[in-house]
């Protein structure tokens, strides 16, 4: 991945803070908590610079939110064609019962839902729990 030409596509501007972020997320196999980032980012930026960079990158469709067993908001890459206001991230999220990080797994049938009379559904969440390769 190339973190300032996905900037670019996404109509932002490429810094050295949004890069790393970037980096960080593309080099790291599962999600990663506001905690990890700040520490992996170091004296880089402070908090309030990471939570804003994590906000317009989920605004503008780079990365997608995942609320694991304990609420916890963690942050991964989107791998579809997220953009703008629309996020497709179609896909599993797989929690290890063991080291508890959360994975985005494909799978090859994403269930369509309809939904009664009344219902509106903005987001569907697929949640899995087990154990991932690295803990096996
Ligand atoms: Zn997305
Ligand atoms: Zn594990
Ligand atoms: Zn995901």
């Amino acid at each position: 991945m190339e973190s300032a030409s996905l900037l670019k596509r996404h109509g932002l501007r490429s810094t050295p803070v949004r890069r790393l972020l970037l980096e960080i997320m593309d080099a790291t196999e599962h999600a990663v908590s506001h905690a990890d980032l700040e520490q992996q980012v170091g004296g880089e930026a402070d908090r309030v610079t990471l939570y804003r960079a994590l906000n317009t990158f989920e605004e503008h469709g780079i990365i997608h939110k995942v609320l694991d067993r304990e609420g916890v908001a963690r942050f991964a890459l989107c791998m579809d064609n997220c953009s703008t206001h629309t996020h497709v991230d179609e896909h599993l999220h797989f929690q290890c019962t063991v080291c508890s990080n959360v994975y985005c797994l494909p799978i090859e049938h994403y269930p369509r839902v309809s939904m009664p009379n009344g219902f509106n559904l903005v987001r569907l969440s697929l949640v899995a729990e087990g154990v991932c390769k690295r803990c096996n």
